[in-house]
């Protein structure tokens, strides 16, 4: 009977549907219709049907029209659902009491309440569901709720399926494109019901939520200042390409003398420089799987997640290369240069995160003490120089606790009779077998931080041989180096005149070496420095001539003497140009008020040198090779301490060739 009805539908326009609901509303019975268009599944709210031939044709007039007809008491909606029109949905629309309080319920709220079919097709969505997307209730019916996600999100599409047939409930956070073709994201709750073949979804809109959460993430995970990932979003990737079996390489970029740049021109310049120097180095192409971060200051770092160290070495070699045109910062143009430590999973036992960046760490010490701009990969060699490094760490520990460590003297002469004027404290390390010269434990010293420690040792013992030495020198200056991070302890101008008042003596016969880095490097140390040299002590900055070398530096800094560094002297017989250079600068100095003191002289020639261009005082082996105060004493008084304990300490300062006193 139906089939024949059909017929009459052929070829209708969806204008004429009306009549096709009125032909489909004399059908006896729901069943009827079931049986005839072959059932895949019928409650009596639901069903999906297979259309017989005849309906197909017409239903395919136009697959955007939803058919709504009665039979009987109850009202239908048939849509074809894919593009050949072979599926039809079918929902039926009738309500008793109970439905209605269910409609209600259903379509108040912002909740979002969907039904799918199995195959992810949308038989009824609530009003806030079409509000949200901006379809008709007639457009959402039939929807693919799939074909609204993006690829990245679609992917996810078996594991829900396989939660919903396996578990019956699946949570997921989806985004959903909406008419104008923008995404919100949505979390679902999805319960599959088995015996109706429906899928029933709540959702929230949660794109502002997400917005928040992403922001905090960002907050959490980026570097603000150049906006790449962090330190812990770093380390999480590392992680989890280490916890896959990989074997990644790490590049950890530092900046050389950054600091300068800081200090000089100031933060906001340095920040810029910074973000302009992060914006150039993601440019570089080092591969769709290297990962950026800013892990602080002026430390990047890459990750390569495969590719081995030939791989590292050659990204390296980009990013230095990249650095090779100026950046324009501040109305100037700076050229930049960084040291690059590489550490490689396949060469290295060490295959933690911790571990491969503490590698990566130490390769770019090495890179800079190997004279900056440049890459060293962390290999065997430098894998036994770390651990001595840690074995001396570990030494000079017990060495601090045993009092082991103790200034010795190298005195400082007048470069026109030889007269000793001053000495200067140089740290030395004493073991039963030799003494340790400064240069093999200094910066161990620092990375650990004992430096403050070991600072003030030396320098107590050199406020004790000043005063010993007084009754017999009444002009004696002692000289003592302070290194940058024992200017930063807040109490160091409070502990260092109450070590000299308890001496009985005064700041005026303590000469604090500083050098150019030190001042630049810490902020507080100009305050420092003026303050000390309220007190009456005086400034000298040590090692002019190397680094950062400014003459604005002796106009603008707290500072008393300049001492002209090794470098320098030990060319000023053979090079004219040094000669003029360094004459010059005694000059200026001399013009600026600051005594100079010419450092390393090791031959008669250098002290005439020395002499010629105006300088006064001068150290060097020439002279006296650091000595021991048992030494120190009997150079300066002429007679031998009465203190025992003097006594025995009495020994030749071997660090530098096995003789103290070379005058
Ligand atoms: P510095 O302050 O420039 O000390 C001078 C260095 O040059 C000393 O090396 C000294 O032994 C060496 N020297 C002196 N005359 C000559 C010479 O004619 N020829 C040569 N080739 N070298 C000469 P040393 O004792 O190894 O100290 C190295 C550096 O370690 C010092 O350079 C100083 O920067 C630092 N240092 C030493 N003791 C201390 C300390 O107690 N505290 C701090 N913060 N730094 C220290
Ligand atoms: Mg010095
Ligand atoms: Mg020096």
């Amino acid at each position: 009977m139906i089939l024949a009805e059909h017929t009459q539908c052929d070829g209708l326009l969806p204008s004429e549907l009306g009549a096709w609901s009125s032909v489909v509303a004399a059908m006896p019975i729901p069943a009827a219709l079931v049986t005839h268009l072959g059932v895949v599944l019928a409650t009596n709210r639901w069903l999906s049907v297979e259309p017989g031939e005849r309906l197909l044709r017409s239903a395919a007039a136009d697959d955007k029209t939803t058919l709504r007809f009665g039979i009987n008491r109850s009202r239908w909606r048939v849509r074809p659902v894919d593009s050949t029109g072979k599926f039809l949905l079918a929902t039926q629309e009738r309500e008793d009491a109970g439905d209605h309080l269910l409609r209600q319920f259903f379509s108040s709220g912002d909740s979002l309440f969907v039904v799918y079919d199995q195959a992810g097709l949308i038989v009824q969505s609530n009003a806030a569901w079409q509000k949200l997307l901006g379809y008709s209730s007639d457009q959402c019916f039939g929807l693919d709720s799939w074909s609204l996600l993006p690829e990245s999100d679609v992917v996810s599409r078996p594991t829900v399926e396989l939660a919903l047939r396996e578990h019956g409930r699946a949570e997921t956070n989806f985004q959903m494109r909406t008419a104008d073709g923008r995404y919100r994201q949505i979390r679902w709750a999805l319960q599959f019901d088995a015996s109706v073949g429906r899928c029933f979804g709540i959702g929230r809109d949660v794109t502002e939520e997400g917005k928040i959460t992403a922001e905090l993430e960002r907050r959490a995970f980026h570097d603000p200042l150049t906006g790449l990932s962090n330190r812990s979003l770093f380390v999480d990737r590392l992680d989890e390409v280490l916890a896959l079996g990989a074997a990644p390489s790490l590049l950890f970029c530092d900046l050389d003398r950054f600091k300068v740049v800081n200090d000089s021109l100031g933060h906001q310049a340095g920040d810029r420089l910074l973000s302009k120097l992060a914006e150039r180095i993601a440019t570089v192409d080092l591969g769709d799987d290297a990962v950026l971060a800013r892990f602080g200051g002026d430390e990047f770092v890459v990750l390569l997640e495969s590719g081995g160290v030939d791989r590292a070495r050659q990204a390296a070699a980009q990013l230095v290369e990249s650095l090779t045109e100026p950046f324009e910062v501040a109305g100037r143009s700076l050229h930049v240069t960084m040291s690059i430590g590489i550490s490689s999973a396949d060469l290295s036992p060490n295959q933690t995160a911790k571990g491969l960046l503490g590698d990566a760490d130490t390769a770019v010490y090495e890179a800079k003490s190997r004279g900056r701009n440049g890459s060293v990969v962390y290999d065997d060699h430098l894998r036994s120089v770390a651990a001595r490094r840690l074995d001396v760490e570990v030494d000079l520990r017990r060495a601090l606790a045993e009092g082991c460590i103790e200034p010795h003297f190298q005195p400082i002469v007048s470069l026109s009779d030889g007269s000793i004027v001053g000495a200067e404290a140089l740290v030395r390390w004493r073991t039963p077998e030799r003494l340790i010269a400064p240069g093999e434990f200094l910066d161990v010293a620092e990375d650990a931080g004992l430096m403050p420690e070991l600072g003030r040792c030396v320098i107590s013992g050199a406020i004790q041989a000043a005063a010993r030495l007084e009754h017999h020198h009444s002009d004696f200056t002692m000289s003592i180096n302070v290194a940058d991070s024992e200017l930063k302890a807040p109490d160091f101008c409070e502990w260092i005149e109450d070590e000299v008042r308890s001496a009985g003596l005064h700041p005026s016969s303590f000469l604090i070496e500083i050098t150019e880095s030190s001042v630049l490097a810490t902020d507080p140390a100009l305050p420092t420095l003026a303050h000390l040299r309220a007190s009456g002590f005086c400034i000298g900055l040590d090692d002019f001539g190397t680094g950062f070398s400014s003459l604005a530096h002796l106009r603008e800094l707290p500072i008393d003497v300049v001492k002209v560094d090794r470098s320098f002297v030990a060319d000023l017989v053979d090079d004219d140009v040094t000669f003029a250079v360094t004459e010059s600068l005694v000059t200026l100095c001399g013009a600026l008020g600051l005594d100079v003191i010419l450092e390393g002289i090791e031959t008669v020639a250098q002290a005439e040198a020395g002499e010629r261009i105006g300088g006064t005082s001068a150290q060097g082996y020439l002279f006296h090779r650091p000595m021991s105060f048992a030494d120190l004493f009997t150079l300066v008084s002429g007679t031998t301490p009465a203190d025992d304990s003097v006594d025995r300490e009495r020994h030749v300062d071997g660090v530098d060739d096995g003789t103290s006193s070379a005058s």
